[in-house]
């Protein structure tokens, strides 16, 4: 606390401590007197400098670093710097270049995922995330450290506050790995978001009000089923199947019926462009052409696949997560089960994009279904509001676990 005898350029020290920034220069050294009374009617000033002092850093601070939330999913990697949006969403993949035994970054994000499956023995591209938590912690950090200096140029000034989502199934250990990981990478703090919450808010979902509200976030590596209501999670439940799952049954589907072999980059290009979750009208719908390995003779063989096929090889993933729906209906208290009844439900992540997924889950499950907007997006959206309007969203962020 303050003495009753201050020298001025104590007082000086005091005042630059507290303003930081401005360059006071006291040099008389003689001793002033200042009563009790004196000493404690200043109390008041310096408490309103030092608030000034903390307004001003958060000013600086706020100028000179980008406070961020990040996205890190299984399969794509989205960066939201406060006040600007969505500036970044690449493939969670770092490819690296091994000589020695010695490995070197050589690529991240989309150049990475191009290299995925076309290797040579020198070159190896590595997914750090599997099912939503880190697999492989140095290489995450690596990733997570390019996305961060790609988009923050200034790191020199200060270090970004940065929020991340987690699966709401993560392990105290997951998340305090996830933790370290942003930490390292060079965040002065590190919040986290349940997935769910992230995904609901990023849909637009009122999940502050009383009510029921489902929502289901169909990633890479798993499909996350949660019931919100007044801003916390009631129930939520993850599959292990997502976008990944559904590549590796075109896959298999191909082999089994056409004795041709595919990588999993071109199940992907299948999936998005032609991919059904129900048989089209026709018995036939829209085909592609695609190349491969016919396994009987191991030549390259280039056939025709259609909707119908795509719709039959999906058939087992799409079922599962209609079961996970299904499943989350009925462990959900009866009160907001009819909410939900009411409302629907909403469906978030890539693999909400596959075609008629919301017609086959409404005819599985009798619920209405509706696909967000910008659903690929959406956590990372979400993650990002949580970090826009953090007096407001506090309770969901967790800067201590
Ligand atoms: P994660 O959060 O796990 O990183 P995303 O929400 O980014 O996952 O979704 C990625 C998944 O969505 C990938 O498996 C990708 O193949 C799939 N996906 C993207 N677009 C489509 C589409 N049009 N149809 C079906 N699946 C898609
Ligand atoms: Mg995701």
């Amino acid at each position: 606390m303050l003495s009753n005898t201050l020298k001025k350029p104590e007082i000086g020290r005091i005042l630059r401590s507290i303003l930081c920034i401005v360059p006071f220069t006291v040099d008389d050294a003689k001793p002033i007197s200042l009563s009790n009374q004196e000493a404690m009617s200043l109390v008041p000033y310096f408490l309103y400098l030092e608030g000034l002092r903390n307004k001003m850093v958060d000013f600086l601070r706020g100028l000179f670093s980008s406070d961020m939330a990040i996205d890190l999913g299984t399969a794509n990697t989205l960066v939201y710097v406060k006040g600007k949006g969505v500036v970044l969403s690449e493939p969670s993949v770092v490819a690296y270049h091994i000589k020695d035994g010695v490995k070197k970054v050589l690529a991240v994000g989309e150049d990475a995922k191009l290299m995925l499956g076309r290797t040579p023995g020198s070159i190896q591209a590595i997914r750090p995330m599997r099912e939503g938590v880190i697999a492989d912690f140095d290489t995450a950090e690596e990733m997570i450290k390019h996305f961060i200096r790609k988009v923050h140029k200034r790191t020199t000034f200060s270090k970004p506050k940065i929020i991340v989502c987690v699966p709401h199934g993560a392990t105290p250990v997951e998340k305090r790995a996830i933790r370290q990981s942003v930490m390292s990478a060079g965040a002065r703090r590190a919040g986290l978001i349940a997935e769910p919450i992230a995904a609901a808010i990023g849909a637009g979902m009122p999940i502050t009000d009383p009510t029921g509200n489902m929502v289901v976030d169909i990633g890479g590596g798993t499909t996350e089923v949660a019931v919100l209501s007044l801003g916390d999670i009631v129930y939520a439940r993850s599959v292990r199947v997502g976008g990944d799952r559904m590549d590796e049954a075109i896959v298999n589907y191909l082999r089994r019926q056409q004795n041709l072999l595919i990588g999993e980059s071109t199940a992907e290009r299948i999936k998005t462009s032609i991919g059904t979750a129900r048989m089209p009208d026709d018995g036939r719908g829209a085909s592609m052409q695609i190349r491969g390995r016919d396994l009987l003779n191991g030549v390259p063989k280039e056939i025709e696949i259609n909707q119908a096929q795509v719709a039959e090889a999906l058939a087992e993933p799409v079922q599962q997560i209609c079961e996970a729906v299904m499943i989350a209906l009925e462990a959900t208290p009866p009160d907001l089960a009819a909410d939900i009844v009411d409302r629907g439900v909403m469906l978030t992540g890539g693999g909400a994009l596959l075609g008629e997924l919301d017609l086959a889950l409404r005819e599985q499950t009798g619920l209405a279904i509706s696909v967000a907007d910008e659903s690929l997006n959406c956590v990372a959206l979400g993650t990002g509001k949580a970090l826009e309007y953090e007096k407001q969203l506090r309770h969901v962020i967790d800067y201590d676990s």
